[in-house]
């Protein structure tokens, strides 16, 4: 069964490979949410002085090093600790909120865009970092087999 610490891993692996010309201006923490179907991840800003539940003292010597109080938090779905589900679709997901962390959606970086998908903005990002393929990838898995195992192995 995967942990917090597996999707903290691989986050920055994402961020050191992928977007290491992105500035980690705030705190960001990612943690698996509930067993949701349709919504695989979210990612959305804490103000600061917000309470996460049982994150905070953990990483409260971490927060205290930033310039910027806020913290970033991303969430992916609960599904996502099995091993059933292909580490791709994962990355996949963890990779698409870090382009709305970039565009400055739910982050303090400079708002680049109105809208955070319209004009197809992530996939334009994520071909730019040489992540579309595995979005590709991701999807086509996700069509094919994600409906079927989330309501014949969980339910
Ligand atoms: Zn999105």
């Amino acid at each position: 069964m995967r942990d917090d610490k597996y999707l903290e891993e691989m986050l920055y692996e994402l961020w050191d490979n992928h977007f290491c010309d992105v500035p980690r201006k705030n705190l960001v923490v990612i943690k698996f949410g509930r067993y949701s179907k349709r919504q695989l991840g979210s990612i959305k800003l804490a103000r600061e002085g917000t309470k996460i539940k049982g994150l905070m003292k953990r990483k409260k010597d971490e927060l205290d090093a930033q310039d910027v109080k806020s913290v970033t938090v991303i969430t992916v779905t609960r599904y996502f600790q099995h091993d059933i589900i292909p580490e791709f679709v994962v990355r996949a997901t963890i990779a698409h909120e870090l382009c709305h962390y970039t565009h400055g959606f739910q982050s303090p970086l400079k708002k680049q865009f109105n809208h955070p998908h319209k004009g197809n903005v992530i996939n334009k990002e994520l071909a730019k970092r040489d992540l579309l393929e595995e979005q590709v990838e991701a999807d086509k898995w996700l069509k094919g087999h994600w409906l079927d195992i989330v309501y014949k192995r969980f339910d």
